[in-house]
Parts: structure tokens; C-alpha cells; sequence
């Protein structure tokens, strides 16, 4: 399916009472040429900023200003991540979420997607997927990381992030991360500037970049000397 029939369909799709809230928000990719188009165009693709150009990185559902705009990822997390991704030398990427539309809000909180509504979009996502034929795969979140590695039981986010999971029908990898709302929402908690270090640590080793070593020329002990 080509990327334009996709997010044609994606915008009209009322397969889940969501249906209503306004345009499906189909993924979109940022940076480079799609890949299709750069292999049209003869372009390697496997040497980009840290030899990687089919990434797809995967959030939960889109808020209220994605919704409105019809597209993913640029709201106050979405200009975090895509700051946060650019700083470890990702540029190029596809991006898009679980979800399709906005999932309802109690008590002013977004709630996550309903299993009804992901398994309404998991045909999106999937076609999503045949498009771009990844090969590193960014799970932003316990909501991505469950339905996309099909995970049993109800595993917390921090006890997911970090790591990197193969997949069972793909030569695809992929690492979950903390989505970018934690670090907004928690922004005053002790360990929010390791837990950053921590991420963008594992993402730039995830896409194989050559780490800065930091020379230490003498380590003094405070209390010994
Ligand atoms: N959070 C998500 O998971 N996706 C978006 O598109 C925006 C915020």
C-alpha cells in the first residue's frame, strides 16, 4: 500500500467509536526521503547518521494537538522527542502511534487506548509496518511496548525501558523507552535527568553509534583521598 492511500484511509477510518472525535492520524515520516523513495532514487540505505534509515518509532494515541492537526508526535512530548531523537543523531524515521485517534479524557487525563480500539488499528499499524520495512523499532511507553512485543500480564513501563526485545516474525529488534510525557509530567522527581542519560544512553547504543569515551585521569576518593 502506498503512503498516500494509506493516510487517505487512515483519515476516514471509523472501525472504533473514536471514529467520531475527528481524522484518524496516520504516522508520517520525518527527516530523509521515505525509504521507498530513496531506494527509487538509488540512495544507500543502510548509512545514514548512525547507518540507520528504516527506523520506526511507535507511541500510544495521539493528544489533543495532534488530533486536531491530523498529525503525530507534535505536541509538547512530541517536540521533546523529536528533539531528544535528533540529539542522539536520528534524523530520519517513520513515526506514528498505536492508536489512530484520541482516546477519551476523565478527569482531564488522556486515557490509554482500549483493547477494542488497538485491535481496530492494529491493521494500520501493520500495513504501517509493511511499508517501512524496519529494522530498529522505538517503543515509546508500556501501551506500545505490550501490544507491539505482545507482552503477557500488565509489566510496569520502568520495568521495560532500556532494553532491547527481538521479535518472533521479523529480524526487527526493538528497544522500549520511557515515552517523552514521563519525563514531562515527572519533571521535578530526583532521577528525571538520569532517567534522560539513561535513555538517550540506550538509543544511541541501539543504533550502533561509537559512544564518547571521557578519559579520566585521576579518580579521588573523598573520603580516603
Ligand atoms: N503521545 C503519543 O503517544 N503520541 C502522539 O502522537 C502524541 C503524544
Amino acid at each position: 500500500m502506498s503512503y498516500e492511500t494509506l493516510t487517505q484511509m487512515v483519515r476516514a477510518c471509523e472501525a472504533c467509536p473514536l471514529g467520531e472525535r475527528g481524522v484518524g492520524v496516520p504516522g508520517e515520516y520525518v527527516g530523509d526521503q521515505p525509504l521507498n523513495a530513496a531506494l527509487d532514487l538509488g540512495i544507500p540505505t543502510d548509512a545514514t547518521v548512525y547507518g540507520v534509515r528504516d527506523v520506526m518509532v511507535i507511541g500510544e494515541a495521539p493528544g489533543g494537538t495532534e488530533q486536531h492537526a491530523g498529525r503525530p508526535f507534535i505536541g509538547s512530548s512530541g517536540q521533546l522527542l523529536r528533539t531528544m531523537l535528533a540529539d542522539c543523531g536520528l534524523e530520519s524515521y517513520y513515526i506514528t502511534n498505536i492508536a489512530k485517534h484520541r482516546p477519551w479524557v476523565e478527569n482531564r487525563k488522556q486515557q490509554a487506548p482500549s483493547k477494542d480500539t488497538i485491535k481496530a488499528c492494529s491493521g494500520w499499524l501493520l500495513a504501517e509496518w509493511k511499508m517501512v520495512e524496519p529494522k530498529k523499532v522505538i517503543l515509546l511507553g508500556a501501551t506500545a511496548a505490550k501490544e507491539v512485543l505482545k507482552l503477557k500480564g500488565n509489566p510496569s513501563q520502568s520495568s521495560l525501558v532500556n532494553r532491547v526485545y527481538p521479535f518472533p516474525f521479523s529480524a526487527a529488534t526493538a528497544l522500549v523507552l520511557f515515552h517523552p510525557a514521563y519525563f514531562l509530567h515527572n519533571r521535578t522527581a530526583r532521577y528525571v535527568q538520569k532517567n534522560i542519560n539513561d535513555w538517550q544512553r540506550a538509543l544511541r547504543n541501539f543504533l550502533g553509534a561509537d559512544l564518547p569515551t571521557y578519559p579520566i585521569e585521576k579518580v579521588e576518593c573523598i573520603i580516603h583521598g
